[in-house]
């Protein structure tokens, strides 16, 4: 039904995967709320047996993001972690990942609490040190994981060089984009083989649905992960790959104005007195900022912050009025969280101490209201935390 003739993603967004349907003339693609398919005769069906292996809405949505990060198949999960654990079930006893320092807290989860019992070893590397990270490719090393910008402190890692190193030494490259999404950043067009998403944060983006997406750029990878995902079942149900669908064609509209806000109060922060450090891919002076602006359209719209000494956190957040205090990010409300009590707690306070998630910080997931009455929200916060 699409005519395909265009070449931006802003119109990707809309038009891309499979659109509207065909029986109908439907814009939008039904949500195919079934479980099972009548076939025409043994043997013989229509494509469709059981939702599971196959649902049409889902499919909708697959090919959406698939066509979205220049992949050759995606696939939908009931959640992020759904789509991690499936991407790590392609491994096997003996085999072990490289996470980047900062990689999300569940992945680390993952891996240490469930893969690890079945002999699936990970280690922790910083993953901006190319040198350092070439020797810490040994035989049994069969992927290297990561995240740019990474949780809470934004760091980058350049996704070119990660990727050539994975094909050096014959191993998978994974990245995990839910900070940057497809519309700010392609890692697939680096050489990157797999591309993960927690679909609930900016994909969705109205905080009104748990999803999990992969993109593979692989035949092989192809056929395994469609195994993998009938073979366990973590798949996304037909409403919420409805919600998904209709989340992304607003993606565009709504990063520019997410992006637009982050600059604005990142150039705040930096400017203010009370502001120790500010954490934000979009400064020039921040590290990483070249690496970023070669793979990234712009710094996203998740910046981390750090009030100086004499400032009590804990009054900060509540003296916010507007900004919600919560877990989660990339959703049109702006939400804060204090990562050593919330995403990273998991993580020993010394470890928290030497990686920089110090009590003191602040993570802000910039939402689009007007730009300004966030500022003022965090004004009216900062202020509220002058010790006296
Ligand atoms: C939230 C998140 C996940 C996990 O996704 P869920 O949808 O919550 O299961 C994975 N990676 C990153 C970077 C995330 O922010």
């Amino acid at each position: 039904m699409s005519k395909k003739n265009y070449n931006d993603i802003s119109t990707a967004l809309i038009h891309g995967g499979i659109y509207g349907d065909k029986t109908t003339g439907a814009v939008n693609v039904p949500i195919y709320q079934t479980s099972t398919y009548e076939q025409i005769s043994l043997g013989h069906h229509t494509g469709y047996e059981y939702s599971r292996t196959g649902n049409p809405t889902r499919e909708a949505l697959e090919a959406l993001v698939a066509e979205l990060e220049g992949g050759i198949a995606g696939y939908a999960f009931a959640s992020g972690m759904a789509a991690i654990t499936a991407v790590l079930s392609l491994f096997q006893s003996g085999d072990k990942i490289i996470i980047s320092s900062n990689v999300y807290g569940g992945t680390f989860r993952v891996l240490d609490k469930i893969f690890k019992n079945f002999g699936i070893g990970y280690s922790i590397e910083d993953t901006t040190n190319l040198e350092e990270l070439d020797k810490k490719i040994t035989n049994d090393v069969k992927a290297i994981f990561v995240e740019s910008p990474a949780n809470p402190l934004m760091t980058i890692t350049d996704l070119k060089a990660v990727a050539n190193l994975a094909k050096k030494h014959d191993i998978l490259s994974i990245v995990d984009n839910t900070f940057m999404t497809p519309y700010l950043q392609r890692p697939i067009e680096f050489g990157i083989d797999i591309v993960i998403h927690s679909a609930t944060k900016y994909l969705g983006g109205h905080s009104d649905l748990i999803a999990g997406l992969v993109v593979v750029n692989k035949e092989e990878l192809k056929e395994r992960i469609a195994f993998i995902q009938n073979a366990t079942g973590g798949i996304l149900q037909p409403f919420d790959s409805f919600l998904l669908i209709r989340g992304i064609k607003t993606l565009g509209v709504r990063l520019d104005r997410h992006v637009e806000n982050a600059e604005k109060i990142a150039s705040y922060l930096v400017n203010h007195e009370a502001v120790k450090k500010v954490y934000y891919p979009g400064l020039k002076d921040f590290p990483g900022y070249e690496i970023n602006a070669k793979q990234a359209k712009n710094g996203g719209a998740m910046l981390a912050f750090e009030l100086h000494d004499d400032y009590d956190v804990k009054k900060f957040y509540d003296g916010l009025e507007l900004i919600a205090l919560a877990e989660s990010l990339g959703g049109v409300e702006s939400l804060v969280c204090h990562p050593a009590s919330m995403t990273h707690a998991s993580i020993p306070y010394e470890i928290r101490q030497e990686v920089g998630i110090t009590e003191g910080l602040i993570r802000l997931s910039v939402g689009i209201e007007k730009g300004e009455e966030i500022i003022a929200d965090i004004e009216r916060a900062i202020q509220a935390s002058k010790e006296n």
